[in-house]
């Protein structure tokens, strides 16, 4: 049976060292959430990726998202596309180590619905029928 991983919200991937991807729609959706010009969005909330070929969102001081507030995100609803992907689509070794989601294994007919419903996209991997 397929394993979705269920989030805790412990807000460690909030607080990993790393880059966030924004595209412009994702800019232009966010920006629009927060009822800011992409200007000025891309002036609070961006930096410069480490290899300086394009944009990422910025880091607080302590390393964290700077959109996390406590446990919450401000951007929940129209986060970016790799937060919305992580953990279930993400292979990265050794996250488990880290990350509290906890694994549920459930039939592949409610796998499709949580995986669509959490990241807006199908399992690109076929399923196999529980
Ligand atoms: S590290 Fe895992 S459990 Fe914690 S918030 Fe991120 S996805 Fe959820």
């Amino acid at each position: 049976m397929p394993v979705f991983l269920e989030c805790q919200r412990c807000t460690a991937c909030c607080r990993w060292p790393g880059q966030v991807k924004v595209s412009d729609d994702e800019m232009a959706r966010i920006a629009c959430f927060l009822n800011l010009t992409e200007e000025e969005f891309v002036h609070q909330f961006m930096r410069l990726r480490s290899d300086r070929k394009g944009l990422v969102l910025a880091d607080k001081p302590n390393g964290e998202c700077v959109f996390l507030d406590g446990k919450n995100c401000r951007v929940q609803p129209v986060k970016p596309q790799q937060c919305r992907d992580f953990p279930n689509l993400w292979n990265l070794p050794g996250v488990e180590k880290v990350c509290q989601a906890i694994p549920r294994e459930i039939s592949a007919t409610e796998f499709r619905e949580r995986i669509e419903t959490a990241t807006g996209m199908l399992p690109n991997e076929p399923i196999t029928p529980s």
